[in-house]
């Protein structure tokens, strides 16, 4: 009988904090500015420049240890870790290696098969590197330090996991998580979470771990489950060719469905770690643990009972909003302005997510002020929009958050509710579809359905339809 392997992975995930500044210097943080304008001597490496920690960086990892049930390390420490590479203008990244500031956590994770405890060994506190271009028409490579310096922390999680699918759901759970504190906004594709997954195989049954590859350069779940299967695949044939599996790091290259080997794997001492000199450890006292505490907000599983208890809608609709901070807070808002939970949460589930889901976007995208989407729903309510004009009205307020009550008067969408000029209409329409109005007549009620519609178009949709309905029957 063939053998039976289990997959092993553990991941090593970067994310970049939300701080405005840098983690040891006033540089700007934002994403996307002229190459080397957000820098200074201190993130360039200039010798005599000193660092200076950030104390944000502090409070949000400490913030993400406390909601993913790790130890805080109240005496924590910078440690160097020396490398040359021209996107590190120091030679090395000042990092934590000894001292790290949070460990032995976990996080609950939910499959198909389940609940499941994924361990986190540790996070620690880091700076990011500057960016390489390789620019092939020149011949040449430039560097921009502009991400150099910017806050990240690193989670480690224990080899726990046995699929993608479990990957799959750390990650969200992860993602979920850092976004509800708002320490990150966990954007694989713009870099502002990254995966490095380390896998092995074993035989069913054994005991010991089979040698793993780490593989990089993961910017969608999409690429991530693809590199796992990939690899899985790549290391049981080396196996059952008598084989072995060589720890290195690879780069999984989603284009072409392979890895391949960049580097062997390098250990903690080629890195020559020393403790930052220019650094002091960091006290992180019990009352400062608590502050923090005490602002953590309130995370799903609170906020899906609460909804239960305090609004009106379907479970379902609970797990979709809350999946988002972002979301949850603008269903939360808008109800709080407009009092209908149900007719919220139906705009959110409807036009929303087809929304979302047409331009591929995440919830933390959305634009739209709750402000707006209450004034949509105010105008369906008192019948001075239709609910087709509404959708409309929903999709430029979906693209750029117009004020609907603007819009709405702007382009004459109103809803015609004269009397007389919609009889005048209804009167025109009867007297162009005689057959109709003779199917009609003749017991066919479907064809009232055809001069509702002749009608609408006729006031280019601004009428009410129940309206129109009710005129077509007294006139017929
Ligand atoms: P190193 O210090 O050499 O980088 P670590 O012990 O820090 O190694 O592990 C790095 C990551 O690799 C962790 O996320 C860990 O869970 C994972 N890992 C360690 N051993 C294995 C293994 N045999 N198979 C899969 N993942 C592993
Ligand atoms: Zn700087
Ligand atoms: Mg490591």
């Amino acid at each position: 009988m063939a053998k039976q392997y289990e997959t092993v992975i553990g991941l090593e995930v970067h994310v970049e904090l939300a701080t405005k500044t840098k983690i040891f210097c006033g540089c700007s943080t934002a994403f996307g500015g002229a190459p080397n304008t957000h820098t200074c001597p201190v993130c360039t490496g200039m010798p005599g420049s000193l660092p200076v920690l950030n104390k944000q960086v502090v409070e949000y990892a400490v913030a993400v240890g406390l909601a993913t049930n790790c130890t805080i390390t109240q005496y924590c420490k910078f440690d160097r870790k020396n490398y040359f590479y021209p996107d590190n203008p120091q030679n090395y990244q000042i990092s934590q290696l000894y001292l790290p500031i949070c460990r032995n956590g976990h996080v609950e994770i939910e499959t198909e098969n389940g609940k499941k405890s994924v361990g986190i060994h540790e996070i620690h506190m880091e700076e990011d590197a500057g960016k390489l271009i390789h620019d092939e028409w020149e011949d040449c490579s430039l560097v921009d330090y502009n991400r150099s310096g910017v806050p990240l922390i690193e989670i480690v999680s224990e080899p726990d996991m046995r699929s993608a699918e479990e990957v799959i759901a750390y990650l969200e759970k992860l993602r979920m998580t850092i976004q509800y504190l708002g320490a990150s906004d966990c954007k694989l594709n713009e870099g502002s979470m990254r995966a490095d997954v380390n896998i092995s195989v074993r035989e069913v049954g054994a005991k010991e771990f089979g040698t793993r590859t780490e593989m990089k350069n993961l910017n969608s779940f999409r690429a991530i489950q693809h590199a796992i299967e990939g690899e899985r695949e790549r290391q049981i044939e080396l196996l059952e060719s008598g084989k072995e599996v060589i720890q290195e790091t690879r780069r999984w290259d989603d284009a072409k469905e392979y890895s391949y080997a960049m580097r062997s794997k390098e250990d903690a001492q080629d890195y020559r770690y020393f403790p930052d000199p220019d650094l002091v450890p960091v006290f992180i006292s019990d009352e400062w643990i608590a502050k923090i505490k005490e602002n953590q907000p309130e995370f799903r599983e609170k906020k899906m009972v609460r909804y239960k208890e305090e609004y009106d809608i379907p479970e379902y609709d609970i797990g979709i909003i809350t999946d988002s901070k972002h979301m949850a807070d603008i269903f939360e808002e808008t109800v709080a302005i407009c009092k209908q939970p149900k007719k919220v949460s139906n705009w959110l589930m409807g036009e929303t997510l087809r929304l979302l889901k047409e331009k591929s976007m995440d919830p933390e995208d959305i634009l739209f002020s709750p402000e707006n989407l209450a004034k949509l729903i105010a105008l369906v309510d008192s019948k001075a929009i239709n609910s087709s004009v509404a959708k409309e009205v929903f999709e430029v307020m979906f693209a750029q958050n117009v004020d609907p009550e603007k819009y709405v008067e702007e382009k004459g969408l109103k809803t015609v509710n004269d009397e007389g000029a919609l009889r005048k209409t209804v009167e025109e329409v009867i007297a162009a579809n005689p057959q109709s109005v003779e199917d009609y007549r003749n017991g066919k009620e479907k064809a009232i359905g055809f001069l509702v519609g002749q009608t609408m178009k006729a006031m280019k949709g601004k009428a009410d339809p129940g309206m129109v309905n009710q005129l077509l029957k007294e006139l017929l």
